[in-house]
């Protein structure tokens, strides 16, 4: 070889980096927390990232990590994102015992030490240090064993490099090696659900969908609840913090395992069940489980909730909220209107704020369709009973909201991030609102937007079809 294809071929290597790893375990209760080294590790895999936005100006997230150059603590990588952890904190359980979860930085690999520096919002939503680690890239502890296989990668949208586009891997957990086909078709198919709203469906181009399905040696997963235990590969599991149709996958080392033999930015598990239910977690995972009726639908908003942070937009009227304690929210879909005039989010001209809606109308009916629910529940009924009733729901609501003055108008519709009082949303109905067959609001289109820009780059949004 020449010297300028050797040269050539160098500058490459250098310009994608390794994806390095910091595992580690969180730890605490209610009103403290602490972190501790598991492992370091080198994946297999380039590192997926837009070169061009490794630092995070989004200002998403309950928690941020940085990493710092050693020597002279320049800003080299940093991300916004949530934990397990930071979930389980507000449960009653932390207020009784500690629990550790495990977790994990990734980063592209540096060629000298860095500081990893890992910050939470206070309660002024501003971000302090609660952990800070020294990461030298040649230490001799870290892992570079290639991970046990999980099969081969099934391409589902192909649009480029992925340094390029946002990259979203499905996995499958608790499919057999004869269900895997049965997978597939899942995967497609919800991928197909996300690409027919915006704003994925304008931006497709800036998306890769790959998946993958590491064998299971029985069909299913855990859902201790029923008495059913399952040794998954990914090890996804009804049942989280006592809600029976949370869906977590609490073995991050096993996760990660599987997930790092093909490029990701986000990740979405399909688990191999029937009964509804799913979950997602700013930068962790979007969780569903695949057989149910409404898994399309709830693939696309545990994906809001994972890809961009987006808030439950949905209330019950028994949250109450103590006045004086309140502070604007981090998440781009809700407010409590700091300013009563003029929500974060651009209005349509001539709304009111706040703009009116039949909000008791629909409290009602929701109290009616909740009751009805507690009741199939109590006597176990079955799945078809559930469907039936959330069908119903859904038509009504449907007819209703799509009926209001204000519909598919943007303004600041009380009731929101699961408060009926002085939270507000962004249209009458949206995806992370109700199960209806409705768009993604504008702020949470907004919001999805400058996370595929993130990933994708102002470079790729010229090539797609927007
Ligand atoms: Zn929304």
């Amino acid at each position: 070889m020449h010297a300028p294809l050797l040269l050539a071929l160098a500058l490459a290597a250098s310009a994608t980096p390794r994806t390095f790893r910091v595992d580690a375990f969180h730890t605490g209760n209610a009103t403290e927390e602490r972190f501790s080294l598991d492992r370091l590790v080198l994946e297999p895999l380039p590192f997926p990232g837009n070169p061009d936005r490794p630092v995070d100006d989004l200002n998403l997230g309950k928690y941020l990590f940085e990493v710092r150059d050693l020597a002279t603590n320049r800003l080299l990588y940093s991300r916004g994102y949530a934990t397990v952890f930071g979930e389980w904190e507000t449960t009653a359980e932390a207020k009784e015992a500690n629990r550790t979860f495990h977790e994990s930085f990734r980063f592209p690999a540096p060629d000298r030490p860095v500081q990893l520096v890992v910050r939470k919002r206070d309660r002024r939503q501003a971000f302090r240090e609660i952990w800070t680690l020294t990461v030298d890239p040649k230490d001799m502890y870290v892992d570079t064993s290639p991970p046990s296989p999980a099969g081969p990668v099934i391409e589902i949208l192909k649009s480029g490099p992925p340094e390029r586009k946002l990259d979203l891997l499905i996995l499958g957990d608790g499919y057999t090696a004869s269900e895997c086909r049965t997978f597939e078709a899942q995967a497609r198919k919800a991928t197909d659900a996300l690409l027919a709203v915006e704003p994925f469906r304008s931006r497709r181009g800036d998306l890769n969908v790959r998946a993958l399905c590491p064998p299971a040696r029985e069909s299913g997963v855990s859902r201790p609840s029923t008495g059913i235990h399952r040794n998954s590969p990914v090890g996804t599991a009804y049942d989280a913090f006592g809600s029976e149709r949370y869906l977590l996958a609490l073995d991050n080392r096993r996760f990660r395992e599987v997930a790092s033999q093909a490029p990701y930015d986000f990740v979405a598990i399909l688990a191999n069940a029937e009964t509804y239910g799913g979950g997602g977690i700013q930068g962790l995972y979007a969780t569903v489980a695949a057989g149910s009726l409404w898994s399309p639908y709830v693939f696309v908003h545990e994906l809001g909730h994972h890809i961009a942070g987006l808030a439950d937009e949905y209330f019950t009227s028994d949250v109450a909220y103590l006045p004086g304690e309140r502070i604007e929210p981090w998440e781009r879909n809700v407010t409590i209107l700091p300013d009563p005039t003029r929500p974060k989010w651009a209005v349509t001209p001539g709304a009111p704020i706040p703009t009116p809606w039949d909000q008791a109308d629909y409290e009602r009916r929701a109290k009616g369709f909740q009751e009805k629910r507690k009741i199939i529940r109590k006597r176990n009924g079955p799945e078809s009973e559930m469907d039936a009733l959330f069908l119903e729901q859904k038509k009504i609501e449907t007819e209703k909201l799509s009926a209001e003055p204000w519909a598919r108008k943007v303004g600041a519709f009380e009731g929101a991030n699961y408060e009926a009082k002085g939270s507000y949303r962004s249209e009458v109905d949206c995806i992370m609102f109700s199960r209806d067959d409705v768009p993604f609001c504008s702020a949470c289109r907004g919001a999805l937007d400058e996370v595929i820009d993130q990933y994708a780059g102002a470079h790729a949004r010229t090539s797609s079809s927007r």
